[in-house]
């Protein structure tokens, strides 16, 4: 029977999804990342080099693994282009025979990215983007004069196409920098090298998940970056412009949620980060910040900023978990955090004369204004690397774990970046117990 699960972040981005996206690829005959743009990123290691993917499905290193992307994406094509020559290089088969493009999929450009730019310049308000265009892009989506990749098949309507967009965007760019907006046949000629970019691999992709659950193929549905910058569930307006949260799967994808077997949430445990401007109730400062960011290289894969840390907010983690409905939880990074005496993990905030339970009792802007409410766990010293059972794990991260899984079932913890360095509990695409690897 087949399998489809869906793998979302369940904090700010950044959880080590990328890992766990390979470990569960070795299970699944097709990969579709649902949603976002080169606003994120993966790291893989391919042949033992660390290489980023933003867009191209991770599950791409896998040989004969079909790879999806889908409806709600937000495509640059030069960043595709680049991505798939550098895939290339190193030997992984990109053809349109096994990554397929959904002709739904918006394109993201060069003005998108302009404006992006001029914006994040300007003086005011800051979200923090990467300025990747991938804002402006759903923009003009939501104002219907968006571009998407299916459009690129008649060169004939650019022209239309291009006006639209010009309409909408030129005269911001003009007011943030005049003289800046490109002419509209520089426009039309962009769509003309996406066209070529694009193409070959533009398929009815709702149809080929359809049919590929049908046959028994398992499926594995991708989020990028985390459900606390979720559109609409994350702490708006320091957001990102697209579905980050499991749902969004089933949108991005072309299908329904009776579809959907599994939604595995991945955190970082004992810690996690953030990057971009917004609330951070856990954030620390001074030099255990400092050496947690160290230890787990938290700087940004797509920008390389440094990632803001704070300890584990189970507040947070507990409304991640009613938002997708997890049925599992990855935990990562824990090695990070050996030899810290203390754990400090976040349980409640006090918010002037309350105590709040549910994240989303409060907006952006009272999250600003907690007080965490810590409940602490002593740390350990151990080397994780060395243990293959959960029976085996220190008894202080054991306890750990137990506290976390008064929220959902721990069903993998991540102790290194190395494949080897996982020891599976559950594995949602076939059951295994207890074993170190797959
Ligand atoms: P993603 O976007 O969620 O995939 O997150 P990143 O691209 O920031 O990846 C996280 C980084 O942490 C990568 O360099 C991984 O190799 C690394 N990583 C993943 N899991 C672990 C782990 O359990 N421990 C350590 N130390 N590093 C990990």
């Amino acid at each position: 029977m087949s399998k489809k699960v869906v793998l979302i972040g369940a904090q700010w981005g950044d959880e080590g999804k990328g890992k766990v996206v390979d470990l569960y690829t070795e299970f699944a005959d097709i990969v579709v990342r649902y949603s976002g743009g080169s606003n994120a990123g993966h790291t893989l290691v391919v042949n033992g080099e660390k290489m980023i993917t933003h867009l191209v499905p991770s599950g791409i290193r896998k040989p004969g693994m079909k790879c999806i992307m889908g409806d709600d994406m937000a495509l640059d094509p030069d960043v595709f282009k680049e991505e798939t020559g550098a895939l290339r290089v190193r030997n992984i088969d990109v053809s349109p025979k096994r990554l397929f493009i959904s002709s739904e999929a918006h394109i993201v450009l060069s003005v998108c990215k302009l404006l992006d730019g001029l914006r994040e310049g300007a003086s005011g308000n800051r979200i923090g983007t990467t300025k990747r265009g991938i804002g402006p892009t759903y923009e003009l989506r939501a104002a219907r004069v968006g571009i998407r990749v299916g459009d690129l098949h008649d060169p004939r309507n650019f022209d239309g196409l291009v006006r639209g967009v010009y309409e909408k965007i030129a005269p911001e760019i003009d007011r943030l920098r005049r003289d800046a907006m490109p002419k509209c046949s520089e426009l039309v000629e962009e769509l003309s090298r996406a066209r070529e970019i694009f193409l070959p691999y533009v398929a009815n992709t709702s149809k080929m998940v359809e049919r590929a659950c049908k046959s028994g193929d398992n499926i594995l549905f991708e989020g990028a970056q985390g459900t606390l910058l979720d559109l609409t569930h994350g702490t708006y307006p320091f957001v990102t412009s697209s579905s980050t949260i499991a749902g969004g799967a089933c949108s991005g994808a072309g299908i329904g949620p009776t579809m959907i077997d599994e939604a595995v949430g991945v955190a970082k445990c004992g810690y996690m980060t953030r990057v971009g401007g917004g609330p951070f109730p856990t954030k620390i400062k001074g030099e255990l910040a400092e050496q947690i960011r160290k230890t787990g290289g938290e700087f940004g894969a797509t920008t390389g900023r440094p990632r803001d840390v704070g300890w584990m907010d189970l507040v947070a983690l507990e409304y991640a978990a009613r938002v997708n409905s997890l049925t599992g939880l990855a935990l990562t990074k824990l090695d990070v955090l050996r030899g810290i005496p203390v754990i400090p993990v976040c349980v409640a905030y006090k918010y002037k004369n309350w105590v709040v339970k549910d994240f989303d009792d409060l907006d952006a802007h009272d999250l600003e204004l907690v007080v965490p409410v810590y409940e602490e766990f002593l740390g350990f010293t151990e080397d994780l690397n060395r243990v293959c059972r959960r029976s085996d794990l220190p008894d202080n991260v054991k306890r750990l774990l137990g506290r976390v899984e008064e929220i959902a079932e721990v069903v993998l913890l991540s102790t290194g970046p190395k494949a080897e360095e996982t020891i599976v509990f559950r594995n949602p695409f076939a059951e295994v117990s207890d074993a170190r690897t797959f």
